[in-house]
């Protein structure tokens, strides 16, 4: 069956610190999609999501830290990250926040779904824990030094308690079919670590804390001392959003956004907790990778925190858009330096398509010939966006930028500026003025405003040179 309906989300950020660029990235890069697909299926089709995650133990810890309610902790950081995304022009058509009331009815009401199959049971807890990832470990899973490799400077917690248990080993049999059905897990070469995490035998987790340990939870709805483990309440927001829009169902293809850090959560967990509640899977979960800054990881300890603001700053949304959908962790891992976006910015965005844009407006204007808009505008028929169909953001640009190389060398050629003759130039004028009508219709999805600004100047008959779209940094 042909799915027309889309359901795109992103990974929902802890609340234990304002997000920053490493995060940002998978927003942009979600964002991108659900633009493209909006423009090829229809506004109404697409669905986009994004939010926080605001319960568990790092939430609580981070607010006792700051001498505040655990509520008003979160209600400053969701704010604070929302207004970081906003600045990015991420058009999420909700950004979800697990305190909100109708996520913590729905998530109790998969625990219950799953506790009435049978799924969950009580059982005691001894073993590790890791409070950065909210997750509990094993000793394999930790460096030698006994840290946990996301969190080094972490203590990790050695814990005993009562709680209840996911019966997760039940679905090894469910999640390897799953992962080897074509495009579940993407880029293909992530698959096998998690085909390997279900061969090493999958462990029952817990998937209750108790209050008196964790009280910032929703309460489980079977036992008034336990509250939801995190990632339990955390993974159900994506069906939250998919009941209140009519779109968990098997007319839509649901894609999941997310680090290589918690693609185990995603591709593993959250499929068998759905299969749990008699609730489909989701169709995709893409893996991306991280970003690191200067050669190092960016982290609150290392105190090298970037945030989406301050590139906006410096170089402007588009410019940021456009770097990471180009040089982004789409596939592995990237270190960035914001010496390499500024000569991003100059030579590719500055010289490249600002001044292509420049050259054709400047001398169409002084030409003061007028160029008819074309009836063809359909841009789906052609070969640029192929690798979208497997999220390649960078390749697409890649295609788009050859665009703009072949314009530049016609330009080049034909020399428009010493051509005496009217025909011969509105011929070649026309020709390069459709190719900018064109480009600027394929990056709509990477740099709206820039696409705006472009179709502003060339989709009228009489062309006109406003500005340059990128000046040069220096
Ligand atoms: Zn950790």
């Amino acid at each position: 069956m042909e799915k027309k309906k889309i359901l795109i989300t992103t990974a929902i950020d802890y609340t234990n610190d304002v997000i920053h660029v490493g995060q940002a990235y998978e927003k942009i890069l979600a964002d991108c999609t659900a633009r493209y697909y909006r423009d090829v299926y229809g506004m109404s089709n697409v669905h986009f999501l994004t939010g926080t995650d605001e319960h568990g133990t790092t939430n609580e810890k981070a607010a006792a830290a700051r001498n505040l309610s655990p509520k008003q902790h979160v209600d400053d950081i969701s704010k604070r990250d929302r207004e970081q995304i906003d600045l990015l022009n991420i058009s999420y058509d909700r950004f979800i926040r697990t305190t909100d009331e109708d996520h913590i009815r729905i998530a109790r009401d998969v625990f219950q779904r799953s506790y009435d199959k049978g799924d969950i049971y009580k059982g005691e807890y001894e073993g590790l824990y890791c409070e950065g990832c909210e997750s509990y470990k094993t000793l394999t899973e930790l460096t030698e030094d006994g840290k946990c490799p996301n969190h080094p400077t972490r203590e990790i917690q050695k814990i005993t308690e009562e709680n209840y248990f996911f019966n997760w080993s039940k679905y090894s049999v469910f999640l390897k079919k799953m992962l080897n059905r074509d495009k579940f897990i993407l880029p293909e070469g992530r698959k096998n670590e998690m085909i390997s995490f279900i061969d090493n035998g999958i462990k029952d987790i817990p998937v209750t804390r108790p209050s008196y340990k964790l009280s910032w939870g929703i309460p489980s709805p079977i036992d008034p001392e336990q509250v939801l483990y995190v990632w339990f309440d955390a993974l159900i927001n994506y069906y939250t959003f998919g009941i209140q829009n009519n779109c968990w169902d098997e007319y839509t293809r649901i894609i999941h956004f997310v680090g290589k850090d918690i693609a185990r959560w995603h591709s593993l967990l959250w499929p068998a907790m759905l299969e749990s509640a008699g609730i489909r899977s989701p169709d995709i979960v893409y893996v991306h990778g991280f970003i690191t800054l200067n050669g190092d990881k960016i982290s609150k300890s290392r105190g090298n925190i970037i945030r989406p603001e301050d590139l906006v700053k410096q170089f402007g949304v588009d410019p940021v858009r456009y770097y990471f959908l180009k040089y982004g962790p789409i596939t592995e891992d990237v270190d960035i330096s914001l010496d390499s976006i500024k000569d991003v910015y100059n030579s590719e965005l500055a010289n490249g398509l600002g001044n292509l844009v420049s050259r054709i407006a400047k001398i169409a204007e002084k030409s003061n010939m007028l160029f008819p808009l074309s009836n063809d505008n359909n841009i789906y028929n052609l070969e640029w966006d192929k690798p979208m169909n497997d999220f390649r953001t960078d390749l697409v640009l890649s295609n788009i930028w050859s665009e703009i190389s072949v314009i530049d060398k016609h330009i080049n050629d034909n020399e428009p500026w010493k051509i005496k003759d009217t025909d011969l130039l509105h011929s070649v004028l026309s020709y390069e003025i459709e190719g900018v009508r064109k480009i600027s219709r394929m990056l709509r999805s990477f740099m709206p405003d820039t696409a705006e600004k472009i179709s502003i100047q060339f989709n009228q008959e009489r062309i006109t040179f406003r500005e340059a779209l990128f000046p040069r940094l220096q």
